[in-house]
């Protein structure tokens, strides 16, 4: 069934959408009165109605049900992830959200490569947030996750620490596996630090440690900066029963 996201609560029973998503379901999906749609609070709530008048300026809904939407994880999850080379972060933020991602923080480190200017950092974070959108309609999420402004390094060791659970991954990291620092734990805030194509410095590891954070490995091999938010991401949503 068709699902939209709405910035309101309905009033007598009924929802109203308007602009772009008026034209797409009255244009793209010719929907007719009679016909279903969801429609999501954007704040947990999915409303299940029925199409009562559909032009392209304003479509409006009846209200039939009213559930608590189930597409999202119990477990917040917040990611933190240094900028990649071109394309790269679309593809992060689109598969963050559909396995449950919380917020996206994008940072810049010493080893990033890419270090695009405030007025494309700006553009960038437009469709960042638009991609995020798309992905949490299509997959079924109960919110659209926020895709924060990039902050540099030090303001994001500083906002991940606050999590109950804040977590750096090192490449270097030779002691603690994810699983260790997780397994068995009620994940209720979760924190994941991930670098850019170069990883991190050093100092880095040493200031993200200092700063609270728990320095934790993948494993033996180097998984590619896009692939290891993503199995992070994947692990923590099936330790807390979200997968
Ligand atoms: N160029 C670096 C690898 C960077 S991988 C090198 O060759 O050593 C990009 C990021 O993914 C890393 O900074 C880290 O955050 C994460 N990562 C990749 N593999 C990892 C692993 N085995 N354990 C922990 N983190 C890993």
């Amino acid at each position: 069934m068709p699902r939209f996201f709405i910035q309101a609560k309905p009033e007598a029973g009924m929802l109203s959408i308007e602009g772009e998503d008026a034209c797409h379901i009255a244009r793209v999906l010719r929907m007719k009165p009679g016909d279903s749609v969801t429609l999501c609070d954007s704040a947990g709530m999915d409303y299940g109605c029925v199409v009562e008048e559909a032009s392209p300026e304003l479509v409006r809904c009846r209200v039939l049900e009213e559930t608590v939407s189930a597409g999202e994880p119990d477990t917040e999850v917040t990611l933190y992830m240094a900028l990649p080379k071109a394309d790269k972060f679309e593809f992060i933020v689109q598969k963050a959200v559909e396995l449950g991602v919380s917020r996206v923080v994008p940072f810049l480190s010493a080893r990033c490569v890419s270090r695009p200017d405030e007025k494309s950092l700006r553009r960038k974070a437009g469709r960042w947030r638009k991609i995020a959108e798309e992905a949490a309609k299509q997959c079924g999420r109960g919110r659209v996750p926020e895709v924060a402004d990039a902050v540099p390094f030090r303001e994001a060791v500083a906002q991940a620490s606050q999590a109950k659970t804040a977590l750096f991954f090192y490449e270097c990291e030779r002691e603690t596996p994810l699983r260790g620092a997780i397994g068995g734990r009620r994940l209720t805030t979760v924190s994941l630090m991930v670098g850019p194509e170069g990883g991190f410095a050093l100092e880095e590891a040493g200031q993200a440690q200092a700063g609270g954070l728990t320095s934790v490995s993948l494993g033996k091999r180097i998984l590619r900066c896009e692939t290891a938010p993503l199995a992070a991401l994947a692990v923590v949503m099936y330790e807390s029963g979200n997968l």
